[in-house]
């Protein structure tokens, strides 16, 4: 299974298992976040997701076949929010890990430089997408072409869908961080960017 790839269809799909503990990512995470990040809307996506598909032409589709087959159409909004914020947040907790941050691996690392100057200049993009992110949504790095990108999308929006290739995802939905940070959202991405982002998921992506 490559690291994108991380969902293949069965009878109905299911949110693959948390990475690590609920309480793996204290202090700058709670496990009361996890639990309920993954165990109601991360569950409640797919469950929702599994309800819809049933009867149709779609059932059978992989999760990424499903979003790319959904995206841009507006009579299948629904389902397309459903499959798309299934993978984002799979791909999510795959971007954090329990004592990351700290240093990408070499040839990541190279890239960071040659598309942003440092990684210092990285990690401020990131957090300026995030936060500049209106309402709900995400930030991403992502591989555009030879660049990297620090990029933002809004609600279920993915760039699975724009022809980039996702590295990192951060969640920045109200539900991510508003128990342990409220309206700080700024404090949230920070944090997670100095402790808990997985370069070494990002680089596995890079492929
Ligand atoms: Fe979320």
């Amino acid at each position: 299974m490559t690291a994108l790839d991380i969902r293949e269809r069965a009878d109905s799909h299911v949110p693959p298992p948390l990475p690590y503990p609920e309480e793996a990512l204290q202090p700058v995470i709670s496990a009361h976040t996890i639990g309920l990040h993954y165990g109601k809307h991360h569950k409640g996506y797919v469950e929702t997701l599994n309800k819809l598909l049933t009867g149709t032409q779609y059932e059978t589709l992989s999760l990424r076949a499903l979003i790319n087959a959904t995206a841009g159409k507006p009579a299948l909004a629904t389902l397309f929010n459903n499959a798309a914020q299934a993978w984002n947040h799979t791909f999510y907790w795959r971007s954090l890990r329990p004592q990351g941050g700290a240093e990408p691996p070499a040839p990541l690392a190279r890239r960071i430089a040659a598309s942003f100057g440092s990684l210092d200049e990285c990690k401020k993009a990131l957090a300026a997408a995030a936060t500049a992110q209106f309402g709900s949504g995400w930030a991403w790095l992502v591989l555009e072409g030879d660049d990297l990108k620090a990029v933002k999308t809004s609600d279920a929006q993915t760039p699975l869908t724009s022809g980039a290739t996702p590295l990192l995802a951060i969640d920045v939905w109200e539900h991510a961080y508003y128990l342990d940070y409220q309206n700080r959202r700024a404090d949230y991405v920070n944090a997670v960017l100095d402790k808990l982002i997985n370069w070494e998921f990002a680089s596995d992506n890079l492929g």
